[in-house]
């Protein structure tokens, strides 16, 4: 304004012409994200990994934060989640609006299957390479708004978020080279390597991603932050749902919280920030595990070296806790699927088996698609579904196996999504939510175009699915 002010009115004139041909160059969107009026508002997305809705009111968990946050803004029953309920395919839809047939991710990285077996497995391709979907974090940054992400998955690459410390393998390595010079002056992280951070336990590493989004909000508040903590969730699969450890983790969490809650308000800008604390899916105490491939092995279908590694084969399963999916190599007969197929069917362990014409129905993408198998099969919720296979002895009854005795996880998540099990965490706070309302069960696909609503961003994805909270609040004001 001062350096306006401090020109004669030829050359403001000079300086407003300029701007008003490059607004009328400018595209109509781009035009319309010049005037939004959103700059002084902000929203916060953070999850709690693996924390079920229904331990909200678990009276045996003390999480005072977190039911303060609820008990003065929104919260639901559950949130549903995508199909399969793991962790990298709902942090996505959570952003993108998008269930699995329109992001296209199924597991927490992706298979690299070419048609023969062995396939590999990646962890941390770069988003481009994970999905084609449009997420907040570029809808934002295209209006000119600033964006965070920590410990985001699916966000290794984007030009898009301004700090990025992304959920991958080398996080520090993929990290905005900015933050990590911040984070390392402000001895948030004591090394700048990935090997370094991952030195760090779970709990540490929960209160690095904290301390990162705090440093932010103190010192360069970005319109859209998103935030995601693990602990609960590691702890959870270690030790199981109601163990004193999770119970413990839980807790750490809502301190967590507090710290956000209370950046927030030291900056003065609580009142201009919606929070949405969410989890990606619930979790469900998993006793025993079935072994799609040690099945396979013993039925002569996939093979192993003498180092136990797979070899080869015409069928091999991916999966992950009660989600797996069975890719078949270019030399597989029709009969061989069938076998395939039929087994799983008729396994006691099996909740459901789906076949690629069916996908669509599960909202799960198209086999079409390189990384997707041919077969979708879901576990019932009890036994997890473990890779794990190529055991020389029989070590088991019907290829399950009791999970404590094979180091397996003790609880774990990837249930079909109409599980109550499997419901997430929902809360909305803040700017625009109604103070003391609750509302039934939400959607996790409906996230990103109630934050896209409060940010004054065009929607995403062709999803216009605004929350009915905020609907609500609009209602009233009318
Ligand atoms: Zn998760």
């Amino acid at each position: 304004m001062n350096y306006l002010l401090s020109k004669s009115c030829a050359q403001i004139s000079v300086f407003s012409a300029l701007i008003l041909i490059f607004i009328f160059f400018s595209s109509p969107s781009a035009a319309n994200n010049q005037t939004t009026s959103s700059t002084d508002s902000f929203v916060v997305i953070i999850t709690i990994d693996g924390f079920s809705a229904d331990d909200l009111w678990n009276e045996s968990i003390s999480i005072p934060t977190i039911r303060k946050l609820a008990g003065e803004g929104n919260w639901s029953s559950g949130m549903q989640t995508i199909n399969p309920s793991l962790t990298w395919p709902n942090h996505l839809a959570i952003v993108s609006g998008l269930p699995a047939l329109g992001h296209q991710l199924i597991f927490n990285g992706k298979i690299e299957f070419e048609g023969s077996i062995p396939f590999n497995f990646s962890a941390h391709p770069e988003k481009d390479r994970l999905t084609p979907a449009t997420t907040l974090f570029e809808a934002a940054h295209n209006a000119g708004l600033r964006t965070a992400a920590i410990n985001w998955p699916a966000t290794v690459g984007m030009e898009s978020i301004h700090d990025n410390f992304p959920d991958s393998p080398d996080p520090v390595g993929h990290m905005s080279e900015d933050l990590l010079w911040d984070l390392f002056d402000e001895d948030i992280l004591d090394d700048m390597t990935s090997f370094g951070f991952w030195r760090n336990n779970r709990e540490q590493r929960d209160e690095i991603w904290v301390r990162a989004a705090e440093f932010l909000i103190d010192n360069r508040m970005p319109h859209l932050l998103a935030l995601h903590l693990l602990n609960v969730d590691h702890t959870q699969h270690r030790t199981g749902r109601s163990s004193e450890d999770s119970r413990a983790a839980m807790e750490l969490a809502d301190r967590h919280i507090e710290m956000i809650y209370d950046a927030l308000s030291r900056n003065g800008i609580i009142d201009d920030t919606t929070i949405f604390l969410l989890s990606d899916h619930g979790m469900k105490d998993t006793p025993n595990a079935f072994l799609p491939n040690q099945m396979l092995f013993e039925n002569n279908l996939l093979h192993y070296d003498r180092d136990g590694n797979i070899e080869s084969g015409v069928a091999q399963a991916h999966s992950v806790g009660g989600f797996g999916m069975v890719y078949f190599d270019h030399r597989a007969t029709k009969e061989e699927k069938e076998l395939v197929y039929n087994m799983l069917r008729d396994h006691p362990s099996v909740e459901r088996v789906v076949q690629q014409e069916n996908f669509a129905d599960y909202k799960l993408p198209s086999s079409e698609l390189s990384h997707v198998g041919e077969l979708a099969f879901f576990s019932k919720p009890g036994t997890a579904i473990n890779i794990a296979g190529g055991f020389s002895s029989e070590v088991h009854s019907n290829f399950i196996v009791q999970s404590r005795d094979h180091d397996f996880p003790l609880a774990h998540h990837g249930f079909l999504n109409d599980c109550n099990c499997m419901n997430a965490l929902f809360i909305a706070y803040g700017r625009e939510i109604d103070s003391g309302s609750t509302s039934g069960l939400t959607d996790i696909t409906h996230v990103a175009p109630s934050v896209s609503y409060l940010l004054d961003l065009p929607f995403i994805n062709n999803n216009e699915s605004v929350m009915f909270l905020i609907l609500d609040k609009l209602s009233h004001d009318n």
